[in-house]
């Protein structure tokens, strides 16, 4: 999840508008309320990688760099993230997953994050890796995809 920070620098946009009540950006059937945003509240805590993924793609979508600095791991975490004020994350794909369940300490997601950005539609793909830090999990790295 790297690459979809590490866009050219853009000044702050404001925040795409998230209620409770919409539907949730990482495609899952529930509210935005009731799904990735415990999550970003801090209500609740990911129970697996994948959630945390999905959560983190969502916390890309609607702006919120709290969650996103917080749900990184420590090692490898960014000062800011960057958000392009031209572009929209609007689709997720989970392709797989290896472990990250509730029992384990490292998982990986890989995934297709679809966005927009003006007229055109772009795509990235990546397999990510999570591990647990102080018992929450937490993004690590990208690995090569390959
Ligand atoms: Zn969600």
């Amino acid at each position: 999840m790297d690459a979809m920070s590490r866009r050219r620098p853009a000044p702050r946009a404001a925040a795409p508008r998230l209620l409770p009540s919409s539907p949730c950006p990482c495609g899952l059937s529930a509210s935005y309320g009731d799904c990735c945003g415990r999550y970003h509240r801090g209500q609740a805590a990911a129970p697996t990688a994948e959630a945390l993924m999905r959560s983190r793609f969502s916390a890309f979508a609607a702006h919120d760099e709290a969650y996103l600095l917080r749900s990184w791991h420590p090692d490898t975490r960014p000062a800011t993230v960057d958000f392009d004020p031209g572009l929209r994350w609007v689709r997720l794909e989970v392709l797989s997953t290896t472990d990250g369940g509730r029992f384990h300490a490292e998982g990986t997601v890989a995934f297709r994050a679809h966005y927009t950005e003006g007229r055109e539609e772009g795509v990235l793909t990546e397999h990510s890796r999570f591990v647990r830090h102080e018992g929450a999990w937490v993004y690590l790295d990208a690995l090569t995809l390959g």
